[in-house]
């Protein structure tokens, strides 16, 4: 087991002097880090997920706003107020973003992608907010979208808007169709992303010591067997930073940091060494 203070890189190696399963000496030199981030890392840069009753979404019945049948039921019936109405709250929660700053935690992860290389650090996060970009990250997967685009329902055509906020009357540069949406996914509509997020994921991308951290994130949104499927010990070290329990999740962590992600990931120091990037837990 783990404790504080010990070195978190661990790789077996197995009888005849390999590591792990892999035999390429260049690929077991290069193991990357896999960051899973869910709402806990925003929390601290004052952004709740619209779970949390805090006040600004108690106007909307968040299950009609963020649903797609329903917003499909809508235009069939040429409900205008209910499409300004999704507008409107995704406008809302764009501008929180927009004010939001990004915290010890995105900072950090940054840090890595400049110090190991951006394609040594891949960041997954089901986060609709760009703290991730505004710490200086870059190819941040959004599995469940994000506020800085629309999304076009008759096409799939995707577009950048920036800063502007979305306009329930903007049509799609691609087809014209005004059966558009924030790109953010809504129930029971389609995530594309899922593919990309697993194919990171699948065993035969991964290297030997593969550092994955599982951060801030309840097992409602995105479950942790749902990435760590199929795994076998020699291939990866799994870092939980969460502030809830995950026990009994079905997927055993090698290590464990209870508490906020700012306080936890203050307390990560890794280092390159022999080209391999190994890490520490401080105290
Ligand atoms: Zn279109």
């Amino acid at each position: 087991m783990l404790t504080v203070g010990s070195f978190f890189w661990l790789t077996p190696i197995g009888p005849n002097g390999t590591i792990g399963t892999l035999n390429n000496t260049e690929r077991q030199r290069m193991n990357k880090i896999v960051i899973f981030a869910g709402a806990g890392i925003s929390e601290e840069s004052g952004l709740s997920t619209f779970r949390c009753q805090d006040g600004l979404w108690e106007n909307y019945d968040v299950s009609k706003i963020c649903d797609l049948p329903q917003f499909f039921e809508d235009r069939m019936a040429g409900n205008q107020q209910a499409r300004q109405d999704v507008f409107d709250f995704y406008n809302m929660r764009k501008l929180n973003i927009q004010n939001a700053k990004p915290n010890l935690a995105h900072l950090k992860i940054a840090e890595w992608q400049q110090t190991f290389g951006a394609d040594r650090v891949q960041i997954v996060t089901s986060n609709i907010d760009d703290l991730f970009e505004k710490a200086g990250c870059v190819n941040v997967v959004h599995v469940h979208g994000d506020t800085n685009s629309m999304k076009c329902l008759e096409c799939d055509e995707e577009w950048h808007i920036g800063d502007d906020p979305f306009d329930s009357q903007e049509s799609c540069p691609g087809c014209g169709s005004d059966f558009t949406k924030p790109n953010v996914v809504f129930f029971g509509e389609n995530a594309p992303e899922y593919v990309t997020m697993g194919s990171i994921y699948q065993s035969g991308n991964r290297n030997a010591g593969d550092l994955f951290f599982y951060v801030g994130s309840s097992m409602n949104v995105i479950h942790p067997l749902r990435l760590f499927r199929g795994e076998t010990k020699e291939t990866r070290i799994l870092v939980d930073i969460n502030a809830h329990q995950l026990a009994g999740c079905g997927v055993r962590f090698d290590v464990v940091l209870q508490g906020t992600a700012t306080e936890s990931f203050s307390r990560i120091n890794l280092t390159l060494k022999n080209d391999k990037i190994v890490g520490e837990i401080l105290k």
